[in-house]
């Protein structure tokens, strides 16, 4: 499952945005540090394939991938030094994959902001200054040890030595891991790092209810998606207040309702697909009488590592997988059909699994 970490000053829309993702009315109060405590809101991942499959195989039941959003609170300045839930925040965020930084683009005179007015830019700046200092922090311990090892004479440490120079360097400007580029060495190295700016972001431009048809004018909206841009990082408008409207709403009720609003989709079902691509991650499934249901893995993974999704036992007695293409079997109308066809393929541990593959992993217990 994929963890976001949502983060952002008060008062910008977080709980808001937690509570539709949770569909469960924690208190969403108009005053700074009213969530204190991380909650975890899981959502199911919208997929229109696994219905499809469904219908052709039948299955007792459909079970969709997952996204796991930790509601982050409590990151206001001073954060990295203690200030308000300071480390506790700072401890929480390094378990995520991705952030979700929300940035409040609406105005509201009944909504206080923490800083007085509403800037996107000078918000974004604010809560990556906290994440950069503590990067630093972070930096400057391993950067004794690594010394030290120096001192002994391991020689793998040289490396580290001018990694951690450049990350200085960045940090120093005022830029975090993310914006420098790395050797595969340095990559290596960075597993070990509990970097908090390495971590990919996914900016959330929280926008009024009136803000959202005409968000691509909104001046707040842009500052947000240039941010974005510069940084190759992404980002989605929201409103969070709608989503919290469009997460009570049933399925059929909700199409109508986004309709009504020029809507494709919600913004939270934006957020999640984004959220997938940003972290370059794709869906393969299983479908069988039982169940069906869709699986998380990263771009590029082979056949054997994709079995341990499953099951660790399936990776280690990984003997072949049998694979058809979505497509394949939605045309010839499931696994028979494909099978018939001759468009069942075995494939081995050098497999790549594609997206949307429909796979039976054969394996020695
Ligand atoms: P948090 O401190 O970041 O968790 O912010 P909250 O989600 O508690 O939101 C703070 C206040 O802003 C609440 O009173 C919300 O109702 C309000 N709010 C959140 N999103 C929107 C929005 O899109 N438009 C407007 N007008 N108010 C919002």
């Amino acid at each position: 499952t994929l963890h976001a970490g949502i983060v952002g000053l008060p008062n910008v829309g977080k709980s808001t945005l937690f509570n539709a993702i949770t569909q469960v009315g924690a208190e969403a109060a108009n005053y700074p540090f009213c969530t204190i405590d991380p909650n975890v809101g899981m959502v199911e991942v919208p997929d229109s394939r696994l219905q499809i499959l469904a219908d052709m195989v039948h299955p007792k039941k459909i079970v969709s991938a997952t996204v796991e959003f930790v509601d982050i609170a409590g990151l206001v300045k001073g954060a990295s030094k203690g200030e308000g839930l300071g480390n506790k925040f700072l401890s929480h965020i390094r378990e995520v994959d991705a952030i979700v930084h929300v940035v409040r683009c609406f105005d509201d005179e009944n909504v206080i902001h923490v800083e007085g007015n509403v800037n996107p830019k000078r918000d974004i700046e604010t809560i990556d200054l906290e994440l950069i200092l503590a990067d630093m922090e972070s930096v400057d311990k391993r950067s004794d040890r690594t010394a030290k090892l120096l001192k002994m004479g391991d020689k793998k440490a040289q490396g580290e030595v001018s990694l951690i120079e450049r990350l200085k360097e960045a940090f120093n400007q005022g830029k975090g891991a993310r914006s420098l580029t790395y050797t595969d060495e340095e990559r290596e190295i960075l597993k070990g790092f509990p970097l908090l700016t390495l971590k990919p972001v996914l900016y959330v431009a929280n926008v009024s209810e009136e803000g959202l048809s005409a968000a691509a004018d909104n001046p707040y909206v842009q500052q947000v998606m240039s941010i974005a841009s510069e940084e190759g990082a992404e980002a989605v408008v929201v409103c969070a207040q709608i989503e919290a409207e469009i997460a009570e709403l049933e399925d059929d009720e909700k199409e109508v309702f986004l309709q009504d609003l020029g809507l494709k989709e919600s913004g939270l079902d934006q957020l999640i697909r984004v959220a997938f691509d940003l972290l370059g991650l794709m869906t393969f499934f299983t479908a069988g009488p039982m169940e069906v249901k869709a699986w998380t893995i990263y771009q590029g993974t082979k056949a054997p590592r994709a079995a341990g999704v499953i099951h660790t036992d399936f990776e280690h007695g990984f003997i072949r997988a049998e694979v058809v293409s979505y497509k394949d079997f939605v045309e010839n109308n499931g696994l028979n059909g494909a099978r018939d066809k001759g468009l069942v393929r075995l494939e081995g541990k050098e497999y790549v699994m594609q997206n949307g593959d429909i796979v039976h992993f054969r394996f020695n217990v």
